[in-house]
């Protein structure tokens, strides 16, 4: 396949029925039609799924896409089957298919249908896979969420970092495309020697989010109550609010609730049909707020959440950045508000006690520049994008006025004595 006989936004029309690329998203895709390692960082909703479905949709051969949630690569498989006539254009390749299922799948892959197989890194080390694989025109492989692999991720899974080995299995040559929406060095670095693909041809969106304001405000006894007050004075939008704890989410949507507030839990205790009610109810806006713990949100898209609050601290800068992410989806306002207190840290260094040493030693080193960022005196956006290795101009950068510190500088040592309760 030639580049030049392509056009790309011929083909961009054709499968997705847009008619711009967004954002880096014709630089990556010409990459990965060129056949290079190719590693992808952009903030989540930037588009990185059409980064190697276009590419696999227009190569010779089936594109292997690995994905660490079973649920996201259904959404995704049945998203491209909407897309092109040919049923068996994508596939999940898992534990959870019988024997007839999967040879239907091999027999779409030999006969040339399946332009994308989704696979879970932990099936593709079954030995019968991998055999069958090397015996296929695989055009690429592609990491979805890469950070996955970095243990300094806010979502380490052991099981990819043996991708690299069975990659060298299935073929030696076959191009890598890494994406994260993680913006750390750290984890980029982490993610390119692990796959071995310190060549890459990198490309790295802004994670400036100029939208976004965010305030962090001492954690005090009445926390509730301010939380209270907060909502109220945004009676009718859309908002989240995190806390650390299923039973503490539970309290809290109860408060809320008797003080008037239509809100409702989340958490992963709850059944699952309770979960997906009040999920649905949020996204359909019969209520205002859900009050969750981090298992609510990955894979939700809803454009307008005006606010989202911590009631307590996340444990990582990058958490806090996926989280307040969720507000102001379509460029709209969205107030991220922390409630801040060093005993909360402690919590959580506690919760961490029990852990293995290195992993502890990350928990903390991610703890202190959590802390960092609750303390500081300074922009908060810049810290965050100096946090992700972005350069930010406090005078002129976009959404520059949007957070407490540049709307209310205050002395660093007020700021101290406030958050030492
Ligand atoms: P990410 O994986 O980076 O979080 P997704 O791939 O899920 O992002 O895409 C986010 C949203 O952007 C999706 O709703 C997708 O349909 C949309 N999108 C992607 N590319 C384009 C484009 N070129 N034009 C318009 N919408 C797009
Ligand atoms: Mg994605």
């Amino acid at each position: 396949m030639s580049l030049t006989e392509i056009d790309l936004h011929q083909q961009l029309k054709k499968y997705f029925g847009f008619s711009q690329f967004k954002g880096l998203q014709e630089e990556v895709i010409t990459s990965v039609v060129k056949g290079n390692n190719t590693f992808v960082v952009m903030p989540t909703g930037g588009g990185k799924s059409l980064c190697y479905q276009l590419p696999a949709l227009i190569a010779d051969g089936t594109a292997i896409v690995v994905s660490p949630l079973i649920a996201l690569m259904k959404n995704q498989v049945d998203a491209i089957r909407g897309i092109s006539s040919e049923h068996g254009v994508a596939h999940v390749l898992n534990s959870s298919l019988n024997k007839t299922e999967v040879r239907q799948v091999k027999e779409d892959i030999s006969n040339g249908i399946t332009k994308l197989l989704y696979v879970a890194p932990e099936s593709l080390t079954k030995e019968d896979y991998v055999d069958f694989l090397k015996t296929q025109k695989i055009s690429f492989l592609a990491i979805d969420e890469a950070h996955c692999i970095s243990e300094w991720g806010h979502d380490f899974r052991p099981e990819y970092r043996n991708l690299r080995n069975i990659i060298g299995r299935i073929g030696d040559n076959i191009p890598i495309v890494a994406l994260t929406a993680t913006a750390t060095p750290k984890v980029q670095e982490d993610i390119l020697k692990n796959l071995g693909i310190t060549d890459a041809t990198t490309f790295k969106a802004s994670f400036n989010r100029p939208n976004l304001y965010y305030e962090v405000r001492p954690k005090t006894k009445n926390v509730d109550a301010d939380i209270i007050r907060f909502v109220k004075q945004n009676e009718g939008k859309s908002g989240i609010i995190y806390c650390l704890s299923r039973k503490k989410v539970e309290e809290l949507a109860q408060t809320l609730q008797v003080n008037g507030i239509s809100a409702v839990p989340y958490h992963a205790g709850l059944e699952a049909k309770t979960r997906s009610r009040h999920q649905d109810m949020f996204l359909m806006e019969d209520i205002d707020v859900v009050v969750a713990t981090i298992a609510f949100g990955m894979g939700i898209d809803k454009p307008d959440v005006r606010f989202v609050i911590h009631h307590d601290i996340p444990k990582s800068i990058e958490s806090y950045y996926q989280e307040t992410g969720r507000a102001g989806r379509d460029g709209g306002e969205g107030h991220c508000l922390a409630f801040y207190s060093y005993k909360d840290i402690e919590k959580l260094e506690k919760f961490m006690s029990g852990k293995p040493v290195a992993e502890q030693e990350i928990g903390h080193a991610l703890l202190q520049e959590i802390v960092a960022y609750a303390e500081t005196s300074v922009s908060r956006r810049k810290f965050i994008l100096h946090y992700f290795g972005e350069d930010f101009d406090q005078e002129t950068g976009e959404g520059a006025s949007m957070d407490d510190n540049v709307r209310h500088p205050k002395k660093k040592t007020e700021a101290r004595e406030e958050v030492e309760l």
